[in-house]
């Protein structure tokens, strides 16, 4: 297919590992993102993972290529600690909570959505709950059972991985020794630790709140099925990308490949493009809902914060970069954004430029300026989606004296319209959580003040990792210092 707008995109493949061309291999291209367990409130890591699949959504939009997208729901069928045996996650969760399966699966999908909106993630075509396609997945369970893919325990229906000659490709996995050494559940005549349920059957006595009929008896589908069924069914037997944080590149998605390219049978592989996001650590270690009560969005709604500046917080670091979540990083995300749309809101209303190509028609021949940042914007998402580059490149483009009002508007809304982060409507007021230093109580700012002249003697005396230390004092304060003619001011932020 003919590549016309702009610069060729490209993406890295988790898949080889490499960042390579993306072409897209049909009019619409399917893209498929691994979504929530709705067993609990989605963290604010869990939101990494979706901010960066809108981020690709929006870049293909740029180029022109239109999308479908399918995020599931997970609603039955994850087990605790992902294994093969364990009760499921949801089951849990409602016992906890003495509420229905149900309950909890609507609740916990509800409060995804209403974080999905915060955040301005374009909404996905289709959400497919997992309980909606049991049948389809005993299906396809069964037709690899028919191709001898499988085997029967008491326990479940079983994925012989042996029997499937690039398994682990995805995930670099060493056959001969993480075949079997990959995982720590021991699961009684399983042929190797690799080998996954694709059904789970009742322990005898002990009866499902979530179960089906299959021809393994009662129990419930395995976690990987929902995946490979949902995503054929709505988007066709093979489609171009798929999406998920980097955990599921070392065993979900390991195992989704197996099973489909097994069901297909058709030697060619089943997903073009695999795309991962990397963690948001908190403490130096992976947010994860298992472990405890973890931030979530609201929490920093609650302290005061924009959803809007936890996106720009995000995307302030690569999606392929880990990134530490810190009060002191969404202070200063949150400070850039007071800033830009301080700086954005007299441009207002801005054009449209969702496409290259829009924005492109949009700036006149004659402003040089303004075509070299649509040119660079360009540039940074297709270089594997590099939204550091462009929110770099969107502040040159503010501060630069030789672009033309009109070019900077055409400007900020294509840039705008990769990173979503609202530039065209936001209200300023939204934005500012700045206490009025009124707030302060006298001692405190007489600690401010004494602090402001020691920097300024330091300066004075040349002392300037003295002066530096004091900046850091006071940053941590939230006091923001700026040097004038007439000595300097200080403001909270
Ligand atoms: P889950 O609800 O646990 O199935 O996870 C939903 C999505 O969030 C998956 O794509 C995970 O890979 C991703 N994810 C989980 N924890 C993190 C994290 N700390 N940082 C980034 N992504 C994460
Ligand atoms: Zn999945």
């Amino acid at each position: 297919m003919a590549w016309v707008t702009g610069q060729q995109l490209r993406l890295y493949n988790s898949l080889g590992r490499r960042t390579e061309d993306f072409t897209p291999s049909k009019d619409v291209v399917g893209l498929y993102s691994c979504g929530p367990t709705v067993y609990s409130f989605p963290h604010l890591g869990n939101m990494r993972a979706y901010v960066f699949a809108d981020t690709l959504r929006r870049a293909l939009r740029w180029k022109a290529v239109q999308v479908r997208h399918v995020t599931n729901i997970t609603d039955v069928g994850h087990a605790v600690a992902d294994s093969d045996t364990g009760e499921d996650k949801l089951e849990v969760a409602a016992a906890k909570e003495r509420r229905s399966v149900t309950d909890i699966a609507a609740f916990y999908t509800e409060t995804f959505f209403e974080d999905l909106a915060a955040l301005n993630v374009l909404p996905a075509d289709v959400y497919p709950r997992a309980s909606e396609y049991v049948e389809e997945m005993i299906a396809f369970a069964i037709r690899l059972e028919e191709l001898g893919y499988t085997y029967r325990l008491a326990t479940g229906l079983y994925f012989d991985t042996s029997k499937s000659p690039g398994y682990g490709t995805l995930a670099l996995l060493d056959l001969a020794g993480q075949r079997e050494t990959g995982r720590v559940e021991h699961v009684e005549g399983r042929k190797h630790n690799s080998d996954f349920a694709l059904w789970r059957a009742e322990e005898p006595g002990v009866r499902r709140l979530m179960r089906w009929n299959s021809p393994w008896g009662w129990g419930a589908p395995g976690w990987h099925l929902e995946c490979s069924v949902m995503s054929m069914a709505l988007l066709g037997e093979h489609f171009d990308l798929h999406t998920g944080g980097v955990d599921h590149r070392e065993l979900h998605h390991v195992n989704e490949i197996a099973q489909s390219e097994a069901f297909l049978h058709d030697d060619q592989p089943w997903v073009r493009y695999w795309l991962h996001n990397e963690f948001l650590l908190l403490n130096n270690a992976k947010i994860a809902k298992s472990a405890g009560p973890v931030p979530r969005l609201a929490d920093l709604v609650e302290a005061g914060y924009h959803p809007m500046a936890y996106r720009l917080f995000l995307l302030g670091g690569h999606y392929r970069s880990q990134l530490d979540f810190t009060t002191a990083g969404v202070d200063a995300a949150q400070a850039t954004l007071r800033r830009l749309i301080a700086r954005v809101a007299p441009l207002r209303p801005l054009p449209v430029a969702e496409t290259y190509e829009s924005a492109r028609a949009l700036v006149e021949d004659t402003d040089k300026a303004a075509l070299a940042y649509v040119e660079a914007i360009d540039a940074a998402i297709s270089n594997d989606l590099a939204t550091p580059r462009l929110l770099a490149t969107l502040q040159d483009a503010l501060r630069d004296p030789d672009i033309t009002t009109e070019g900077l508007r055409v400007v900020v809304a294509a840039a705008d319209a990769l990173l979503g982060l609202r530039l065209a409507d936001l209200d300023p007021a939204e934005v500012d959580n700045r206490r009025p230093a009124t707030d302060l109580a006298p001692q405190e700012v007489a600690a401010i003040e004494r602090l402001v002249a020691e920097r300024t003697q330091a300066r004075k005396e040349k002392n300037w990792a003295r002066a530096d230390e004091i900046r850091d004092e006071l940053d941590a304060l939230g006091v923001q210092v700026t040097d004038t003619a007439t000595g300097p001011t200080w403001q909270l932020i």
